[in-house]
């Protein structure tokens, strides 16, 4: 069976709690584990956090944990029997305001938190709920209260997300809910933190600033799901460290027609600009109730493989479904069989545009050189991840091998799409050795073989950040393995 390459993020919940999901869904390839800050409780969001990190202790994996804020999104309250079924035509009130914490809702209406909802709608507008499986057309205004009707029988069940078709609706991208959010986040010390419906770099930097003042150091990712955020798309990527292509939310803003198109200059800009990029929800929806994903979703998974993406995510597959450990079987499969697909052309004209640093410099000219000779892997020591960042935006199929002291960056690094992060401390070992220990440290796992031709790249000082300034061309025959770095 070949590596796989892409990333699999998958979203925790009721269906990832019951016994022994998690080490399945660890065992079965998952990369990072996405809280969804939008449900259940700070208590909840720390011990599955917990278990996540024994799990992958228990493992022998890195895995990453992503908390994602739930944004200014406008959510309805929550349901008397949980959910209720709508039939087409009948009359359906939305309450603005009305966030009391009982479940009051029935097939009448429900509350939605929002209290300005009712000033920025007008008869005929269409709301769109649960990325749009429930369409509601707004028939009149009534104080606080929004008559509307029912357009096609569906199920609508406790706080799902509301949105207006062509969108206008949300609020500043970050609320004082997240910023306290942000907190738990810091004390959980997750490696990602997401901001749901940003709409400019300040609103990214915004979030970097209140992350730092709680003394969390994680990596920030840009949702892109609202119409603003593609306009200010260059200065999002560059404001951030990674961008998700949010495609539930994004898709009811600008509508699905124009999805696959968005999907593909997203992940590109991305890549240009040096950064990773997960692409998300429903890419395996059905599996939510069938341990088998249908052909058009084995496309689309394959299909966001082959436009370049880092990473594809489960969200309810995983977090509510029936069969959340099929679900990422299957994404592994597919990825693996879309790898096979990609075409590798390295493209230097792209990477030239931002040629930011030293250690940007030495990826140039390993993944040149892996492009004209014949190499098994790259191996990269690095403090940061940076090396293994710019190294990984070029897509080679030569496997990289990041090696790191520091948990957190191998953490970080369980996103790049190439990357295989593991720890290696070169700490006071002069470069030969440092280079020695760490092949042979690959060589006793089996990750190459003797005889392989490696490049090889790191710093005169490991203890410095985007210190990479040299890359060796090494031959894994020439170095025996070393029993006391490797044993
Ligand atoms: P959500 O974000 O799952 O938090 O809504 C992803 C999306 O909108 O696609
Ligand atoms: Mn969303």
């Amino acid at each position: 069976m070949p590596q796989r390459q892409t990333r699999i993020v998958a979203t925790l919940g009721p269906a990832s709690d019951r016994p022994g999901v998690l080490a399945g869904l660890i065992q079965a390839g998952v990369d990072v584990v996405r809280l969804n800050f939008s449900h259940g409780t700070p208590d909840e969001h720390r011990a599955r956090a917990a278990a996540v990190r024994e799990a992958a202790a228990a493992a022998g994996r890195e895995i990453g944990i992503l908390a994602d804020l739930p944004g200014p999104k406008i959510r309805i309250e929550r349901f008397r029997e949980g959910r209720v079924q709508l039939q087409d035509g009948a009359r359906f009130d939305l309450l603005a305001g009305d966030a009391t914490e009982a479940a009051t809702g029935d097939e009448n209406g429900v509350g939605v938190s929002y209290p300005q909802l009712a000033d920025d709608l007008s008869a005929g507008d269409v709301l769109l709920l649960d990325d749009g499986m429930v369409q509601l057309q707004v028939e009149r205004i009534d104080g606080a209260r929004i008559v509307t009707k029912v357009l096609g029988d569906a199920v609508l069940s406790d706080r799902k997300g509301l949105n207006k078709l062509g969108g206008g609706l949300s609020l500043g991208a970050l609320t004082e809910h997240d910023r306290e959010l942000i907190g738990v986040a810091a004390e959980i010390g997750v490696d990602f933190i997401a901001v749901s419906f940003c709409r400019s770099a300040a609103d990214m930097e915004d979030a970097r600033n209140v992350a730092r003042a709680a003394g969390c150091d994680a990596a920030l990712v840009a949702k892109i799901e609202r119409a603003e955020a593609i306009a200010n798309l260059a200065g999002i990527i560059d404001a951030s460290d990674v961008v998700m292509v949010a495609r539930g939310d994004l898709g009811v803003e600008i509508g699905d027609a124009e999805l696959p198109g968005l999907q593909k200059k997203i992940i590109r800009e991305t890549l240009a600009r040096n950064k990773v990029v997960i692409t998300a929800t429903q890419m395996l929806q059905s599996m939510v109730d069938s341990p088998l994903p249908t052909r058009a979703e084995v496309l689309d998974v394959a299909n966001a493989v082959i436009d370049g993406t880092d990473a594809v995510m489960l969200s309810a597959e995983s977090a509510a479904g029936g069969f959340p450990v099929q679900a990422v079987q299957a994404m592994a499969r597919i990825c693996i069989g879309a790898e096979k697909q990609f075409d590798h052309d390295t493209d230097f004209e792209a990477a030239e545009r931002g040629l930011e640093r030293v250690d940007h410099g030495i990826a140039m000219a390993t993944m040149f050189l892996t492009e004209h000779l014949q190499v098994a892997a790259i191996v990269a020591l690095t403090e940061s991840g940076g090396t293994a960042r710019y190294l990984s935006r070029f897509r080679s199929p030569s496997p990289i091998y990041a090696l790191s002291r520091h948990a957190s960056s191998r953490r970080r690094m369980s996103l790049m799409r190439g990357v295989f992060p593991l720890a290696f401390d070169s700490r006071g070992l002069p470069a030969e050795e440092a280079a020695r220990g760490a092949i042979a440290l690959l060589f006793g796992k089996g990750m190459l073989p003797a005889g392989a031709r490696v490049l090889f790249t790191s710093g005169d000082s490991m203890e410095q950040l985007g210190a990479t300034n040299t890359l060796r061309i090494l031959t894994v025959a020439a170095i025996e393995p070393s029993p006391e770095i490797h044993g």
